[in-house]
């Protein structure tokens, strides 16, 4: 890479499951990376591998207080995503989105960075509109169980778009749909790393209510790749922007995807369904096309064994 070429990229959130992987695609195409995090779901494990490269730095600290560095680009990645782990002290939760926004954002106004949300499919709450488009405003309860992360998602959109008509910051943001891969963490009670985890051991298989819940499925490199176009598209375009797979399945069915690839004699286990749990989600990612040239490559089959493989390891099986 040509010095002029080369960034000083921050990622919050760095050493979780998403950011480990978008801090290991930035080395790799020559920039230099500040890692952020306080390792409330992530960990050191997951950028053990960056840790003595010369362009990969990593700082201990929490985004709800201010930071001062001078970089050109911000992903702003803080954030626990899974819901055991989010409710687990929701209003930290609420102040990670809302006042690590305005901070990340504040530090973007000083030093004239760019900056990238990870927002959330959830902003679109229990949606009433299905496949959900960008223009779809969403159906969020403000006071259940989940309100902390999808209000807090919602109110840090609200800041990003405030700060661009306001300071005319450079702005991107990304609405994340389920997204799956090697260094989920094996205990954060989602889907995918649950009933792979389960299958693994030979505990029976959790699906939540009858299994008739949709949710798409996206592999976390097809969604790496979406964040970084993002944050390489044209200046006037800010999204937000739906990064997901339009693939769709019931619970039941990806839990009978995860037994066959297993080959577990595991059984499935029906309990009760959590409050607001969203019954339909499919992202339309027409913008993604049009905009990014971007759509996923990776169906459920083909990202799921190498998912499979890294619990295998994990869990020292291999
Ligand atoms: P993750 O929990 O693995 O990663 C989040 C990281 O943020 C962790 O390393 C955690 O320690 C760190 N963090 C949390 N609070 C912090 C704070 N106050 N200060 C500094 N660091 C903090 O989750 P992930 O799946 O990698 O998600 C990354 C981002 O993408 C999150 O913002 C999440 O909301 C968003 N997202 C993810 C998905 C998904 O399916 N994985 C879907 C939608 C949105
Ligand atoms: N789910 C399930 N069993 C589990 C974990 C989750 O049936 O062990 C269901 C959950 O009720 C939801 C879907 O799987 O309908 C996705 O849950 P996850 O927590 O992964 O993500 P989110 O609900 O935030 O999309």
């Amino acid at each position: 890479m040509r010095e002029i070429d080369r960034k000083r990229i921050l990622v919050t959130g760095g050493a979780g499951f998403l950011g480990s992987h978008l801090c290991e695609k930035l080395i790799a195409q020559g920039h230099d990376v500040l890692c952020v995090d306080n390792y409330f779901t992530g960990s050191k494990g997951n950028i053990a591998h960056l840790l003595g490269h010369p362009r990969f730095e990593l700082l201990r600290h929490d985004v709800t207080f201010p930071l001062y560095v001078e970089v050109d680009e911000i992903y702003n990645l803080a954030c626990p995503a899974s819901p055991i782990h989010y409710q687990h002290d929701p209003v930290q939760t609420t102040k990670t989105s809302v006042h690590g926004a305005i901070n990340m954002l504040g530090l973007a106004k000083r030093v004239q960075a760019k900056i990238l949300q990870a927002s959330t499919s959830e902003v679109y709450g229990d949606p009433q509109v299905h496949p959900q488009p960008e223009s779809y405003w969403g159906h969020v309860n403000p006071i259940g169980l989940r309100s902390c992360y999808d209000e807090g998602k919602r109110c840090a959109e609200t800041l990003f778009f405030d700060y661009r008509r306001q300071h005319r910051l450079r702005i991107k943001v990304a609405r994340i749909f389920n997204t799956y891969g090697p260094r989920m963490h094996p205990n954060d009670g989602r889907v995918v790393s649950n009933f792979i985890v389960q299958a693994l051991r030979g505990e029976p298989l959790t699906v939540y209510g009858q299994g008739q819940q949709t949710r798409s499925f996206c592999y976390v490199d097809d969604l790496v790749d979406g964040l970084m176009r993002l944050m390489a598209s044209r200046d006037e375009f800010t999204g937000p922007v739906n990064l997901g797979n339009p693939g769709e399945f019931t619970i039941l069915e990806l839990a009978q995807r995860v037994l066959a690839l297993t080959g577990s004699a595991s059984r499935i286990e029906h309990l009760p369904l959590p409050a607001d749990d969203p019954t339909q989600r499919r992202p339309v990612i027409d913008v993604a096309h049009a905009e990014l040239g971007w759509q996923p490559t990776i169906p459920l089959d083909r990202g799921l064994p190498p998912t499979i493989e890294y619990f295998r390891q994990l869990l020292g099986q291999a």
